[in-house]
């Protein structure tokens, strides 16, 4: 039973993901422009687990709520003392699955991507990802 760890960068914030196995988690990029704010890059890149799967271990995280333009509340948590981000989860999801910040696992490449959203928003000098790696042209991303 896999079980990876991960923190915010000063480290006030810990977490665990315990999965039955690797793939229960879903790696996927997104480029769509919500993603590329809430990020402050040019796509986001999220792990979906069970709700179930995330254990926090250390600290409470600050927990931001906001309509994503389509009548859905997104939430979002973050180390509200070193501001990385950590999560997160639309209303449909809520009760269902989190969407970890990969970047934030201390050992990212645990979990690489199985999919790419909104690829029409791709920076223009951002190559597909190779592989197994599908586009899903879908709009449910929290879903
Ligand atoms: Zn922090
Ligand atoms: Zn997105």
């Amino acid at each position: 039973m896999p079980t990876l760890t991960g923190s915010c960068y000063c480290r006030k914030i810990e977490y665990e993901l315990r999965l039955n196995s690797i793939d229960d988690a879903r790696t996927t990029l997104c480029h769509c422009q919500n993603c590329k704010k809430a990020f402050g890059t040019n796509y986001g890149l999220t792990a979906k687990v069970s709700k179930d799967a995330f254990h926090l271990t250390k600290g409470q995280p600050k927990e931001h709520a906001a309509d994503n333009g389509s009548g859905v509340s997104i939430y979002r948590h973050f180390c509200d003392i070193c501001g990385s981000f950590i999560l997160e989860f639309g209303e449909n999801a809520k009760q269902q699955f989190r969407y970890i910040c990969v970047g934030s696992l201390d050992d990212p490449e645990a979990l690489p991507p199985k999919g790419e959203f909104f690829c029409k928003s791709r920076a223009s000098w951002m190559p597909e990802i190779p592989g197994e790696s599908q586009c899903w042209m879908l709009g449910a991303v929290f879903n």
